[in-house]
């Protein structure tokens, strides 16, 4: 690489991108500013910035050292976010442990990652009692308990978090470190094999919060700024809660974690801490009106994005009729994982609710520094044209450099030099971007593509429908057909021929084409999720697979 060379002098400090100084500047700008979580606890950010000093203290007398890895089984809490700091900064390798998988799958990934220290909830005692025998060499384990009482295990704990921390020094010497040091690893569950680990330096972290940051800040709506409540109801060990507890603890707001999500009680700790801003699935945001509309709390002015899968439009209008201010956001696990959000353009902000509904809906125009494409097989740009659809590679300064200790995945990955989403989407005239289906879940019929997630959409807009799937099923005749698996309202009846008919009314306004009309609907009493909430279509298409 070429260009003109620096000048540097002598005694300059080359000021490295680590998460230390994320931390840094949100007790700078906010020492008192309150930290909550839910009904246990409350501290200033100053007395977090102790604690994230002592539990690196304490972590330190335990033995861990630059380039360890920590693994952390929690739900959303302040201690996992003095995980999120204390951990990398340390030098140290933070895993964030999915509890949400199968014994099984957590033990892989606990010894995948070479966990040396797990800090370990009690809920998930039972968990890591049951897969001890074959966790590799002796893990140092870290009580984080809730309740009064000691917890019973026969596994040996080496210390419980709060004890540990009372009796360690707030004033750790935090090294200085390599901005390229890897801070953070988790494992995504593909569709097949085993979960893959995807990696983030302290550089990526910190741009990625500075980019959303930046995404999110100013006027208009969806914005997240000084003054904001923020809440997450994504799991911390998901991409890092989406990266927005570093974008909020750099900011110094309020900050409010639920710990294990209970509707009732997310609902509660919004209207009861004044939350503002918040990210989740769709399942939760469903879950999360139903709640408050039988507690009959209102949640007008509550701004949230909502990730991880398509939002339905029937949902967002649900939310916008309430006054709640939903819009998209779009990434994955090897993005760290924002790329995209569905904020309107100020010339949208007027505009009708259908016409903002489906704005809102598609998953928007890339953040700061990212670069998208739509490519063909041969990795041509399709036109932006709302109906050319491509996979969509990407280029961003946070995407995974690779799948942890994997170079095949890696390559394809990589494939081109751009980063493979394995999403399909299009991209209108005014530059927004919409996913139309994974690669692997789109269907193909008689030469056409079908989107899955289209027709999810139109069917969720039937009023007595509140799941829908829709997965590709092998056809002799044309290649594969689209069967619709759907769950209605405890209560309600509808035929087959009746959701037959609503979509067929969708074909005749050319919403979507007659043949993307599916000939089965199978109604069901729920559908399966995956750890993180969202439609586990690769469980429908093994109890469906013709
Ligand atoms: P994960 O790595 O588990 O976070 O899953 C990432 C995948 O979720 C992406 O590749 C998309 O297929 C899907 N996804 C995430 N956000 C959205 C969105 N806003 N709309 C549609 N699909 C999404």
């Amino acid at each position: 690489m070429t260009g003109a060379p620096i000048e540097r002098t002598q005694s300059e400090y080359g000021y490295p991108l680590l998460i230390r100084s994320l931390l840094r500047s949100g007790v700078t700008r906010a020492p008192e500013q309150e930290i909550v979580y839910a009904d246990q606890k409350r501290m200033s950010y100053r007395e977090f910035g102790e604690r994230v000093g002592r539990l690196a203290s304490g972590l330190a007398r335990l033995g861990v050292k630059p380039g360890n890895t920590v693994g952390v089984m929690d739900w959303d809490t302040p201690r996992y976010l003095e995980c999120f700091f204390a951990v990398p900064m340390m030098g140290a390798v933070l895993h964030t442990i999915n509890v949400r998988l199968s014994p099984e799958q957590i033990l892989y990934t606990i010894n995948h990652a070479e966990d040396d220290v797990i800090l370990v909830n009690c809920e998930f005692l039972p968990v890591l009692d049951q897969i001890r025998d074959q966790v590799e060499p002796v893990k140092r384990l870290v009580l984080l308990n809730d309740k009064d009482e000691v917890a019973e295990t026969p596994l040996s704990l080496d210390a419980e978090y709060e004890s540990l921390l009372s009796c360690s020094d707030p004033d750790y010497p935090f090294p200085e470190l390599d901005e390229d040091a890897r801070a953070t690893t988790f494992y995504t569950t593909g569709t097949t094999g085993l979960p893959k680990g995807v990696y983030f330096s302290h550089r990526q972290l910190v741009l990625h919060t500075l980019a959303t940051r930046s995404a999110l800040a100013g006027t208009g709506h969806g914005r997240f700024n000084e003054g904001d409540v923020y809440m997450p109801i994504t799991p911390m060990f998901h991409v890092h809660g989406w990266g927005l507890p570093y974008v909020a603890t750099t900011l110094g707001v309020k900050q409010v974690y639920p710990g294990r999500y209970h509707p009732d009680s997310l609902v509660e700790l919004i209207r009861r801490e004044k939350v503002s801003f918040s990210h989740c699935v769709p399942t939760i945001l469903q879950m999360v009106l139903s709640s408050a509309c039988t507690q009959g709390i209102e949640l007008a002015g509550w701004k949230v994005i909502i990730g991880g899968a398509a939002m339905p439009q029937a949902l967002a209008k649900q939310a916008l009729g309430l006054g709640i201010d939903a819009f998209t956001g779009y990434g994955m696990s090897e993005t760290c994982p924002i790329l995209t959000l569905s904020h309107l353009k100020p010339h949208m902000e007027g505009w009708d609710i259908d016409r903002q509904v489906e704005m809102r809906c598609k998953t928007g125009r890339p953040a700061p520094m990212v670069e998208i494409r739509i490519v063909d097989e041969e990795m041509n740009d399709l036109p932006h044209d709302g109906v050319s659809q491509g996979e969509v590679v990407v280029r961003a300064p946070w995407l995974t450099q690779g799948y942890l200790k994997d170079p095949v995945n890696s390559r394809h990955l990589w494939a081109g030099g751009w980063l493979h989403t394995g999403d399909i989407a299009v991209i209108d005239g005014e530059g927004y971007l919409k996913i139309t289906d994974r690669l692997k879940d789109v269907i193909k019929t008689g030469g056409e593509w079908v989107s899955s997630l289209d027709l999810e959409d139109l069917i969720l807009q039937h009023p007595v429908v509140i799941e829908a799937a829709v997965i590709g099923v092998p056809d002799p005749k044309w290649t594969e057909r689209p069967l619709a698996l759907v769950v209605i309202q405890p209560g309600e009846q509808i035929s087959e021929a009746e959701l037959k008919a609503h979509l067929h009314d969708f074909a005749a306004r050319g919403v979507i084409s007659r043949y993307g009309v599916p000939e089965r609907i199978v109604f069901l009493e729920m559908l399966p999720k995956t750890s993180v909430g969202k439609l586990d279509k690769k469980a429908l298409r093994q109890l469906y697979p013709e």
